[in-house]
């Protein structure tokens, strides 16, 4: 068996960071983006806001409460998902092999890599670098032979380090940590092993399994137990290898406001179209997901013309949502794409392929990135310009007061 190496990078902050990059004026001050409205929840939080205690998930009101100075900004979805696309076309430059998590995490496998890029460690010091050079983003990585550990380990190194941990050190990174640490222990298992007076990942490496399995089940127990010992059989999946390709959220607290649902939809499905693009790949089937607040999970597929693009994944998944609202607040929603294939040839009449829009879309967002909107004003562009000026913020996101960003 050959050893497993893996890197797990994360942007740090990465909506905030991207706003405070944009705006200077914001540097320094408690920035969260999210909506104004009474149920808007916290997208993302700056390390200013999170001394107030301020993190994502969080009601909006209650950061506010918490930060009477917050800074509010509205989410450009499209926008993060076009320094997403550079993001990982560094990460492409140290592994053939990168598993998208979201729009800003990612694992990397560096098993083989040392010949071409010298040893691992060194090699995602210099990934950081350029990260920070070409992006002016900081982001924080965990390098592991064992793949949760690496996500962990980035973590842990947060913000703006890295964190290497070699074999003989993983459990005694792991056993001090609090179970909700585990990969994959949400809210609700955590409760469950709290009860069961499992507080570290080192309670559970220290009970026996027959035990283990009476409280949580056979399944659990023995996935539990492996987790809490460093055993990880994963390795990294390339997303070209997917069969689909999905993201989904468990919202801290129930949601039934269909313009806050969507939101959530709509950043999945530009995490989704963006994997599909580096994968080089379509969809034509896309499925929501939601699980009502007693658990029941609800699924609803529909098909759609081949594309790689973020807004017309969230169309469908919102079409579906108006046509199955949920009878009662969701606890969780998702959406995946299936039916992935390589995309349809250009058509002969010279009509841009969904592709080739995403192609056009990704080069608009480089330049307006590099040189300001208004390097971009040729008639033929103002749509897909008017697009990710607009609908990146969903209906309900008030524009703030003062002007965004200089308009130089
Ligand atoms: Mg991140």
């Amino acid at each position: 068996m050959i050893a497993r190496l893996i890197a797990h990078v994360d942007l740090d902050a990465f909506y905030a960071s991207v706003e405070i990059r944009d705006d200077p004026r914001l540097a320094g001050r408690p920035v969260v983006v999210g909506g104004n409205s009474p149920r808007s929840v916290v997208a993302a939080a700056s390390y200013e806001a999170r001394r107030y205690g301020v993190h994502s998930a969080m009601p909006m009101v209650r950061a506010r409460k918490l930060c009477p100075e917050l800074v509010v900004i509205p989410p450009r979805i499209g926008h993060y998902a076009a320094v997403s696309e550079r993001f990982f076309a560094i990460l492409g430059e140290y592994s053939p092999l990168v598993e998208g998590l979201s729009l800003d995490e990612a694992f990397l496998d560096l098993a083989g890599t040392e010949r071409l890029l010298g040893p691992p460690e060194a090699a995602i010091t210099r990934l950081r670098q350029q990260v920070k050079d070409e992006l002016s983003l900081a982001c924080s990585a965990g390098i592991a032979g064992v793949k949760f550990v690496a996500k962990i380990a980035s973590d842990l190194a947060k913000p703006d380090g890295q964190l290497f941990v070699p074999a003989e050190r993983v459990l005694a990174v792991l056993h001090p940590l609090p179970v909700g640490r585990l990969w994959g222990v949400g809210k609700k298992r955590e409760q469950d092993l709290l009860s069961h007076g499992l507080r570290t990942i080192g309670d559970i490496a220290r009970t026996d399994p027959p035990t283990l399995s009476r409280w949580l089940g056979a399944e659990a127990a023995r996935h539990l137990h492996e987790l809490a010992n460093g055993i990880d059989e994963r390795g990294v999946v390339p997303d070209r290898e997917a069969k689909s390709m999905g993201a989904e959220e468990t919202f801290e607290h129930d949601l039934s406001d269909l313009e806050v649902i969507g939101l959530y939809l709509l950043e999945q499905a530009e995490r989704v179209a963006a994997r599909l693009r580096r994968a080089g790949l379509v969809t034509s089937g896309v499925t929501l997901k939601y699980k009502l607040a007693d658990f029941t999970l609800v699924t609803r597929q529909t098909t759609i013309a081949p594309t790689s693009d973020g807004r017309a994944l969230h169309a469908a998944a919102v079409a579906l949502l108006q046509r199955h609202r949920p009878p009662r607040p969701i606890r969780l929603v998702g959406l995946s794409a299936h039916k992935l294939g390589p995309p349809p040839p250009v058509d002969l009449l010279g009509a841009p392929s969904a592709a080739r829009t995403d192609r056009l879309n990704a080069a608009l967002d480089a330049i307006r990135q590099k040189h300001g909107h208004a390097a971009l004003k040729r008639a033929g562009l103002l749509a897909l310009d008017r697009a990710h000026d607009a609908t990146d913020r969903p209906a309900g996101y008030e524009t703030p007061d003062k002007p965004r960003r200089p308009t130089s």
